[in-house]
This record gives structure tokens, sequence and C-alpha cells, in this order.
């Protein structure tokens, strides 16, 4: 038995060591933070890193301690990114992937290479995960999504946010208009910039304003177009969920999910909706065992062990890069 309880975290351990030591060696310039610092440190961090991967899957592995530990995890991550950032900004551009500033804000992954012409290293970062872990990236690899977890608190509500298909596919429509205006206007970069960080503030607003009170991440649910492309593109991945015949339809599982995709007629329907993220807080609420992974016909215990290892792999391999 304790012996099974490492197989998760070895697998992690080695496979986050075997993905940042391809990008120390593969890539020319030093990808990984230490490196730019101390000739070497590089590999220092990735065995730091590797073995925070494997605490965390050692504590995620099973089910009922995971909306406590994604949430540590996912914060941890976010301060990462957001205090490389800062430093960044304040001009020691050794913290910064490119050493060019590029805004934090989800949107840009989209708006910016629409309104550019051109893809950008966060863009083909985003497409990577998603072909990789599916919806992973709106469960513990965006640094903004983070927020609106903490935002939306602890146990959800029952609360369903109604209209959110309209009102997602509105937002990124319109996400996707004005980045293609702004590029045929020519307009300034300085003042697309600005509207970029209007629309990151008003994200910001949505948080405090309706996800602290309906407990549930209203941002990325129906407002972050980024969110809404995860949905519709999740399943090129074939990392799926479904709750089998042995739901008793108790209803438990619907305050655990913060995205909105555990609603009665989801239940009845034998699979979360479109805006699950595959993020497994809702195992943590039952009881009968009955949500399970799947992933083609392995055994849904494996599914959900590998969907487990590809994802922490990624999260911890993320952290240990310099920031964009
Ligand atoms: S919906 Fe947007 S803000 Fe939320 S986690 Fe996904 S990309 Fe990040
Ligand atoms: S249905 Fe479950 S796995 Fe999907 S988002 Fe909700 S809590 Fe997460
Ligand atoms: S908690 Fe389990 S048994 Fe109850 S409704 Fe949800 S899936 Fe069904």
């Amino acid at each position: 038995m304790t012996e099974k309880k490492f197989r998760l975290p070895l697998a992690v351990f080695t496979l986050t060591f075997v993905l940042l030591a391809f990008v120390q060696l593969m890539i020319p310039r030093p990808m990984i933070l230490a490196e730019r610092f101390i000739n070497g440190g590089g590999w220092a961090e990735i065995l730091l890193i590797s073995i925070y991967g494997a605490f965390v899957i050692y504590k995620m592995q099973d089910p009922v301690n995971v909306p406590k530990w994604r949430k540590i995890t996912w914060t941890i991550f976010s301060i990462v990114f957001f205090t490389q950032l800062f430093i960044g900004l304040v001009g020691y551009d050794k913290f910064l992937m490119t050493g060019k500033l590029h805004l934090p804000i989800p949107m840009m992954i989209i708006g910016g290479p629409l309104y550019r012409g051109q893809l950008s290293v966060m863009t083909i970062l985003f497409i990577s995960t998603v072909v990789l872990t599916g919806p992973a990236w709106c469960s513990q690899l965006c640094y903004f999504g983070a927020f609106d977890n903490i935002a939306s608190g602890g146990k959800t509500s029952r609360e369903i946010l109604k209209y959110k298909g309209a009102i997602k596919s509105t937002i990124l429509l319109l996400v996707i208009t004005m980045a293609l205006v702004l590029r045929w206007l020519n307009v300034p970069g300085i003042i697309s910039t600005y509207i970029a960080l209007a629309f990151g503030i008003t994200g910001i607003i949505i948080m405090i304003l309706f996800s602290m009170k309906s407990k549930k991440m209203v941002h990325c649910v129906m407002y972050c177009p980024v969110g809404t492309v995860v949905n519709l593109f999740k399943h090129i991945n074939p990392f799926r969920m479904y709750i089998d015949k042995s739901c008793t339809l108790c209803m438990n599982c619907t305050k655990f999910c913060k995205y909105d995709a555990l609603n009665p007629i989801d239940i009845k329907n034998s699979k979360p909706s479109i805006t699950c993220t595959l993020c497994g807080d809702c195992l943590a609420g039952c009881h009968h065992n009955s949500i399970k992974y799947k992933y083609f016909s392995l055994r849904p215990e494996l599914a959900r062990n590998l969907y487990l290892i590809l994802t922490i792999s990624l999260h911890a391999s993320c952290i240990a890069l310099a920031r964009i």
C-alpha cells in the first residue's frame, strides 16, 4: 500500500525532470530561471521543482484532497508568475522569458495574435497545453484564473448561472471582432493596450461583484474568452469525465463545482456540461464514487492517474520557467 502511494509521485518527478531537462539542454537561451543567475543553477531548480511536483501529486492522489491542494498549488503558480512579472516590470528583465513585457491578461492569448497578425510564445504554450491536457489550462495552468478560484471561496452555491452560453459566445465574438478591427484601422499599440487593460480590470470587478457572491467562477465561466475557446476545443484531447449508473442523484457534487458544470440537469445527463475543466473537485463530494475520468478504454482510476501525472507535471514545469 505504502509502495503504491509513491508510484504517482515517482512518475511526476520523472516526467517533470525529463521535460525541464529537455528545455535546459535543447534551448540555447536559459529558460530555467536559476540558470540565468548561476551557471548550472538550472539543474538545482529542476531537481527542486520535480520534488515539488511529486509532493503535489502525493497530496492530490486522494480525491478528497483535490479541492484544497488544487487551490493551494494554483495560487502558488499565480504568485510565482506575478512576482516574476513584477520584478521584470521594475527593470530586471532576466526574469522575463522574451525580454519583452506582455499584458498578463488571458484575453491577450487570443486578441494579441489577431491584432499583431503573428502568434506569441504564450499562445503557442496555450495551444500545446490544450492538445496535451484538454481543459487543464483553466484548472491549474492559468496565472489569472487562480484569482477567480479564490474569489469564489469554499463550497459553491446551488445558483445556476443563467444564459452563460449566450453571454460567453457573445464576449468571444466581440473580442475577436475588436482585435481585427483595431488591426484593420491600424490603431496604435498603446491605445489597444489600454483597451486590453480595461478588459482585464472589468474581469477583476466581475470576480469581486459576482464570483464572491455566487461562489462560482463567474469570470472564468461567463466572461473570459480564453475559457470559451478552451470549452470549444478541449475535446481535441481524449480525456473525458462521466457519471456512472451508481449515481443516486443526491446532488452533493453540485456544491463542489465552481465552473457551473454540474447542475441537476447535467447530472441527469450523466456528464458535466461544456464548462467542465476536469479539475476533479467534484470527486471529493461524491461518496458513491460515481464520477469518473475516461481515457479511451483505460480503467477510470488509471485514466485519472494519467490525467493527474500529465497536468501536475506541466503545472510544475511551467513554474520553473522564466516568465513572459
Ligand atoms: S477562463 Fe480565462 S482566466 Fe479563467 S482560467 Fe481559463 S484562461 Fe484563465
Ligand atoms: S464537473 Fe467536476 S471536474 Fe468538471 S469542472 Fe466541475 S468540479 Fe471540476
Ligand atoms: S454526488 Fe455522486 S451520487 Fe450524488 S449526484 Fe453527484 S454523482 Fe450522483
